[in-house]
């Protein structure tokens, strides 16, 4: 047969070639394209995220009602100095270590960022209260940032660094709180990094009841004692309180010693750990951050730490990470 004639008898109808090539595709060809799409997806909603704290946006999105609270708060604090009574210093010095060494450092950050403990339920209801009335945000906003923040630490997309392009201490300290964030970019947040959480009935109620804890303490200590309870009870000690984690988050990553080569800017710095009860060994925190003791040499002082080991020999908290880390750097 000549050459010129065999193509006539393998396809005589370019119709009939077409249809059946459109099915015969190769079965994964499908499966294919829709993991690359959903990487593409998985890989937008990551920028987006990272996006979502710039700090290039925020004098286009002001969070009007973080700056209005936080102005409020300071405000009342230097206010607290006109109205000063013994036993509303003395309360406002409770709720300081309550909200921030059990509520935050010990609930919100060791518990549940970072899973470095197993508590009864009831007391990590009572410790997840005692965090949202820090006024830091609700569990799932704080353990998402937070997870967010060792993700890309010092580099584009942490929400406070000090290191990154547009961003220096003042950004790390308190800047980085007043930039809105829409709720679809909440959204992607929890999705990402607190999918294990997000759905968790008691993290839910605190999400949705957020706004009455930051209502109802103020009620409560301006019925028991008036204007000098209110303004120390709340305002001064949500304020030193704020301070003391911020600089967690602004001081830690510029000045002090490093115990460990990480990738990040981390320090540990003394001051910041008075301050934190125990959270400014922060070094030794982003190198080992499952592990519940802070303080990994004798000298660097852990008071959240303390309590875990009360809670651990009392049983209300269990299957404890705290093996002293080695090898530490001389
Ligand atoms: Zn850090
Ligand atoms: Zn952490």
């Amino acid at each position: 047969m000549p050459a010129a004639l065999a193509p006539k008898t393998s396809s005589p109808r370019p119709s009939v070639q077409h249809a059946p090539q459109a099915v015969v595709r190769p079965k994964n060809a499908d499966a294919k394209l829709q993991a690359a799409a959903k990487r593409e997806r998985a890989e937008a909603d990551r920028e987006r995220i990272y996006d979502s704290f710039n700090s290039k946006h925020l004098w286009r999105r002001i969070s009007w009602p973080v700056l209005i609270w936080i102005t409020a708060m300071h405000v009342g604090a230097v206010a607290a100095f006109f109205f000063i009574t013994w036993q509303a210093v003395a309360v406002a010095v409770g709720l300081h270590w309550l909200t921030l060494s059990i509520g935050i450092c010990l609930g919100y950050h060791r518990f549940l960022s970072h899973k470095s403990m197993k508590l009864r339920t009831p007391a990590e209801f009572f410790v997840l209260l005692c965090g949202v009335l820090s006024g830091e945000g609700s569990p799932l906003t704080w353990a998402a940032t937070h997870r967010l923040h060792h993700h890309r630490s010092d580099q584009p997309g942490d929400p406070h660094s000090p290191h990154t392009d547009h961003d220096d201490g003042w950004w790390a300290h308190i800047y980085w709180l007043f930039l809105d964030r829409s709720s679809r970019d909440t959204q992607l947040l929890y999705e990402k990094y607190t999918p294990e959480l997000k759905d968790r009935p008691m993290l839910q109620f605190f999400e949705k009841t957020y706004g009455l804890w930051m209502v109802l303490p103020g009620v409560v200590l301006y019925a028991v004692g008036g204007m000098p309870m209110l303004l120390w009870g709340l305002c001064a000690r949500m304020t030193y309180a704020y301070h003391s984690t911020w600089f967690v988050n602004s001081a830690t990553h510029l000045w002090g010693y490093r115990n460990y080569e990480t990738r990040d800017e981390s320090k540990n710095l003394w001051w910041v750990a008075v301050l934190s009860y125990g959270e400014g060994w922060h070094n030794n925190h982003h190198a080992h951050p499952s592990n519940a003791r802070a303080g990994h040499k004798w000298y660097e002082l852990d008071p959240t730490f303390w309590v875990i080991k009360a809670l651990k020999a009392t049983g209300i908290a269990y299957d404890v990470k705290d093996k002293v880390p080695a090898p530490a750097k001389a």
